[in-house]
Parts: structure tokens; C-alpha cells; sequence
């Protein structure tokens, strides 16, 4: 069974080997065997699909959005950028994608609007987990309409209101490693707005990732303070004690970004999901719950004991200092 020699991961035939070299790995990292078993995989990929790329189904679905050319529109969407990577490369794929990303999000969303549920779901099993090495390239558009549709339904219904498979999909996008990896992450940690959820473990979700990706757990963790920051700072605690997530530092920074946001309620604080003009409703209202505050200070000065001075801080790209925690 061929064994891709820099992962290890196995795989049925040759020609899924060669096509996993090509999506998984750069091809600077490949030997000289490896860049030839790719470019047999771009020469066959080639040869086996000569079908002009049609978008016809994408443009009419952006400029009248019927409800049932959602679905079809997407999957074309996606297998245009598919192919446009796999035969002009990353930086015509790029191009192609930032060029319809905000029609095609707000498009969708306007029809998620109405239809709730019933129109977003498909999407998300459509594209949604599979076993894939990567995620679909249209990814970014599903993730964002799901991130509107889980802060819309939190904030005018209730938490529970928001479909557990709604939650599932975007806590399993850390797991992706794709194309469009830092949009979909930051997509996805609008996850933090479904913290408290009674049949979604969030917060569990969210402190396991952050044992393997601060980054991601450290982002979620921000939106769940604007979410609830009952559930948020226990969650917090949780991070910030275990021996198990690295760089306790880290989320300590998220309280003072999250404090200086509801500071400045001018600047809106979601840059995603992007293109989405009405977060500012979510950013103008932040007061910090007294009790919370109370708690946060607690454990600011239980981690700064544990150092003898601020300066033995582990260092973070995050400019933070005591000085932020003002509330
Ligand atoms: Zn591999």
C-alpha cells in the first residue's frame, strides 16, 4: 500500500498518493521523486478533464438569488477554484476566489436570512466533514454564512436555538488544513458564540483545541466573551490552569483585547465573519459583568505569583501589559 514518506498517511492506489503530494505538501519539501509523481498527477488531472469551466450557474445565481441555485451555485463555485489551483496555480485560484468570496457569502447569506435552517443545512453537509485531506476550496463562504447564522440566532433566539450541526461544522474546521487555512480558521472561531449551548460542549471543544492550536482556541475564546462572559471566564480559568495548554500568557491577552474593544465601541470588534456591515450591533453594548471582572483579576494575580516578576512572563507577539485590565 503506498505510504506518503512525509506524513505517513497510506493510501489505496498510486494515483491517490500522488494527488495527496500534490494538495498536502509544498512542493519545495518533495524529493525528486515525489515532484515527479506530481507532475504525473497534473498530466493525468489534465488529459482527463478537458470541459471548459462553465460559471454560468454562479453568475445568474449572484445577480438573482433563487433559492434553489444556491447549492448547485457553490459546488460550481468550488469546482472552479479547484481547478483553476490545479491547473494555473495558487495565485489564479486566489484571485478567483477573493474576486466572488463577498458576492457569493452575501448572496447566500440573504437567502439564509429567510430561509433559516433549511437553507443553510445542505450547505454544510454538502461540504461539510468528509474524508477529504483538505477542505473543499469553497469553504470560507460556508463557514462565514454559518458564523451569521449562529450569531443571529444567538442574539435574536436563544443559544439553544443554534442547530448543534450548525456548531459541529465550524468546531471541526480547525482540524482542516487547506488552501484557504488562515480565512477558514478565522471563520471558525466564531464558534466561541456558541458557548453554554446544552447539547454542544463548547468550552470542551474549545480547550482541547487549544492544547494543539492556541491560536484558534485564543480567537474562539474572544468571541465567546462577547457571547457570555459567565460561560467565557471559566472557560478562561480552565486555560489558564490546566499544565496541558502551552503559553498561559496568551489567554490572558485575549481579557485585555476583549477590555479594549469595549472600550472603543466606535472600532467594531469582529473583522469576521467578513463583509458582514451589521456586527456593529453586536460590539456597542460590552460592560464587564462585576463578578467576572473580580474573577479575572483572581487569577491575573495567581498566575503573576507564580512568576516572580511580570519581566519572567513568557514572552507573545501581543503587546499586553497589567495596565490593560483596567475594568
Ligand atoms: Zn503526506
Amino acid at each position: 500500500m503506498p505510504e506518503c514518506r512525509y506524513c505517513e498517511s497510506q493510501f489505496e492506489a498510486e494515483r491517490s498518493l500522488r494527488q495527496h503530494l500534490y494538495w498536502s505538501h509544498e512542493r519545495g519539501e518533495l524529493g525528486r521523486i515525489d515532484r515527479k509523481r506530481v507532475e504525473q498527477f497534473l498530466a493525468n488531472a489534465r488529459s482527463e478533464d478537458n470541459s471548459p469551466v462553465d460559471i454560468e450557474s454562479l453568475e445568474s445565481f449572484l445577480s438573482d438569488a433563487d433559492r434553489g441555485a444556491m447549492l448547485p451555485a457553490l459546488t460550481e463555485f468550488n469546482t472552479w477554484l479547484t481547478r483553476a489551483y490545479t491547473y494555473d496555480g495558487r495565485e489564479v485560484c486566489d484571485d478567483l476566489f477573493w474576486e466572488y468570496y463577498q458576492r457569493a457569502t452575501e448572496q447566500c447569506d440573504t437567502i439564509i436570512r429567510e430561509d433559516g435552517w433549511t437553507a443553510l443545512s445542505p450547505a454544510i453537509d454538502e461540504f461539510g466533514q468528509s474524508d477529504w485531506q483538505k477542505a473543499p476550496l469553497v469553504t470560507p463562504v460556508i463557514a462565514n454564512v454559518t458564523s451569521r447564522f449562529i450569531i443571529r440566532t444567538r442574539a435574536g433566539e436563544s443559544v439553544n436555538a443554534i442547530p448543534a450541526a450548525a456548531l459541529r461544522y465550524l468546531g471541526e474546521l480547525p482540524e482542516y488544513a487547506g488552501l484557504f487555512d488562515a480565512e477558514i480558521h478565522a471563520e471558525a472561531a466564531l464558534y466561541g458564540w456558541g458557548i453554554g449551548h446544552e447539547s454542544e460542549a463548547i468550552a470542551d471543544r474549545i480547550f482541547e483545541v487549544a492544547t494543539e492550536d492556541t491560536q484558534w482556541a485564543h480567537s474562539a475564546l474572544f468571541e465567546a466573551f462577547w457571547a457570555d462572559q459567565h460561560e467565557a471566564v471559566s472557560l478562561l480559568e480552565r486555560l489558564t490552569t490546566s499544565p496541558d495548554v502551552p503559553r498561559t500568557r496568551f489567554f490572558i491577552g485575549c481579557v485585555g483585547l476583549v477590555d479594549d474593544y469595549a472600550r472603543t465601541p466606535e472600532k467594531s470588534h469582529l473583522s469576521h465573519p467578513r463583509y458582514w456591515a451589521t456586527n456593529d450591533q453586536f460590539t456597542g453594548d460590552f460592560t464587564w459583568n462585576r463578578s467576572v471582572a473580580t474573577q479575572i483579576r483572581k487569577l491575573v494575580s495567581k498566575l503573576a505569583s507564580e512568576f516572580n516578576t511580570p519581566s519572567e512572563w513568557p514572552n507573545t507577539d501581543e503587546d499586553w501589559t497589567f495596565e490593560q485590565l483596567r475594568f
